[in-house]
Order: C-alpha cells, then structure tokens, then sequence
C-alpha cells in the first residue's frame, strides 16, 4: 500500500533573465508561475541556470557587490565555476558538483563572478541558486559562508552501483548534510544511472519539489519529469517513488514551512515593511561592512 506524496504540477522552465552578465536564469518561484511567496517556504526562491556555453571571457562575468539580510543563499554547481567574496572576509570557488551556503543573517555585502581561468577557456554552465527563508528569531543571526566541496557532503551509495544521493542538508535515509541549518530541511542532489529507482519519505506537511537538472525520469509510476522541468508536490503522502528513464541528475527540496508574514524588498526578505526600513538605513550607514567591486 503506497501513500504517495502525489505531483500537484509539473512546471516547464520560465523564460529566462540575466542576473548581472554572468547568470542566465529561470525563476520557478516565486516569481515564475504566481504560486505564492509561502508555496515552498522555507524556500523562497529557486533561480535556475540551465545549461549553457559561455565564451571565453578575459573580463569574467557576474553580478557586482550587494547586499542582502533575513535568509540564505545557496549555490549549486552542476557545470562552471564560480568565484564568491564576501564583506565578512570570507571568500571561495566552487565548481561542478560544489555547493555553497551563505547565511546572510543581520547582514552581507557580496559579489560572485566566474572563476577566471573558467571565464578564460568558457565552457558548460549551470547553476542553481535558491534562498532559504530564516525564522523571524533567526533573520539577525551573525553572518556565515559555509563552502561545501562535493566530498565534504554526505553520500548514500545506491545498491549495485547505481548512483549516488548527495545529502547537503537535512538527511536522506540516515545520511546527514553538511549545511547548518535554521528550520527542518531536507536539500539533495542525486546522481542516478539510467533504470535505477527507488522510494524515499519525506514528512507529509513538508513543502516539496523536484529540480530535473539532466536526464529525465518517472515520479510515483504515472509523472514524467523532463530534463529542465519542476515537480511541485502536493502536502498529501509520504513516498516519492522515482525511476530514472535515462543517466538523471536531480535535486529535491523539501522543508517545514516557516508560518510567519513575510516581506520581501530586493536583496532583503523580513517579516515586516519596518524592518525592510531598517535594512535600508543600516546598509545606508556601513553597518553591511565594506567590500570592494
Ligand atoms: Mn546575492
């Protein structure tokens, strides 16, 4: 007897915008399809950088110094290389199978470029950013960068050689991520071979979803999920069944949703107008730090 946590859409990619000159990207949520700003809380966002070529660049390419306050940035590369600073001194490059966690807290200033010897040859890129919503208790909490390279995240090996779940935060059948994290979440990214499947649980009033980054593959025997396309799941089961219809990479979000107002204005994500105010008038006044373009 199957309790599937069952396919409420299957979204298409959104046409895509450019973030700076370095990042083309379709945003699923919340922008993308009007599903709500709480739809996926804790998640807020999900930018997704399908697969494209870059030519070779002797000036790299990506978005210059700004701030943010109130959530996190997460980054995910699947091909390309990307170089962060941060105005907490913090700095890294992560590239293809690398994630990076940024808690902006009480406040950041940062800027990510292509790494330049990748800008100089080009290449494959694709990313994804995602920003994880902080409790109200939580949104000043110092700032941190957390730069997880693949073999520091957790892996559950699939029988018989047939992939790999690559746990970064939460847990997925006992594995533990890496990433620290505020409210309950499970983030992975999972690498299968073609005819590999399996069923995994996750708690049924977690807001879920499925990001198809290459391949494709069947989710609960009846959905097929292409390459570049989204899963939203309903809060109604606990199983996802997934078969791989070919080689697949996919990444699943899931998360308890953070039931406060939320109020969102650019770079910031609070819960009220004043204190989108306030982070106003503290990047105004220096309290962000100092970063250089
Ligand atoms: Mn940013």
């Amino acid at each position: 007897m199957s309790n599937f946590k069952s396919v409420q859409l299957v979204l298409k990619p959104p046409a895509p915008h450019m973030v700076g000159d370095g990042f083309r990207v379709h945003n699923f949520f919340p922008s993308g399809y009007n599903m709500g700003m709480l739809r996926m809380s804790p998640f807020f966002l999900l930018d997704y950088g399908s697969k494209i070529e870059f030519p070779a660049s002797e000036k790299p390419r990506g978005v210059g110094v700004h701030p943010h306050r109130g959530f996190e940035t997460v980054t995910i590369a699947f091909h390309g290389r990307v170089a962060h600073h941060d105005s907490t001194g913090n700095s890294g490059v992560i590239g293809e199978g690398d994630v990076q966690w940024m808690t902006a807290g009480s406040g950041i200033l940062h800027k990510e470029y292509h790494e330049t010897e990748y800008s100089k040859k080009g290449g494959p890129f694709q990313m994804v950013q995602l920003w994880v919503n902080l409790p109200a208790k939580d949104k000043m909490t110092p700032p941190k960068y957390q730069a997880l390279e693949n073999s520091q995240l957790g892996k559950y090996q699939l029988p018989d050689d047939k992939g790999v779940v690559e746990v970064i935060a939460g847990e997925f059948n006992g594995v533990k991520g890496p990433a620290t994290i505020f409210t309950p979440m499970h983030v992975y990214t999972a690498r299968l071979k073609k005819g590999a499947g399996f069923s995994f649980f996750l708690p049924e009033k977690f807001n879920t979803g499925i990001l198809m980054v290459d391949g494709s593959m069947k989710i609960n025997e009846e959905e097929n999920l292409p390459v570049d396309h989204f899963a939203i799941f309903r809060n109604d089961g606990t199983e996802i069944k997934i078969k791989a219809l070919e080689d697949a990479v996919f990444l699943v979000l899931s998360g308890k949703p953070i039931n406060e107002p939320i109020v969102p204005y650019g770079p910031f994500l609070m819960n009220t107008k004043e204190e989108i105010m306030q982070a106003f008038s503290d990047l105004n006044s220096g309290k962000f730090g100092v970063l250089e373009d």
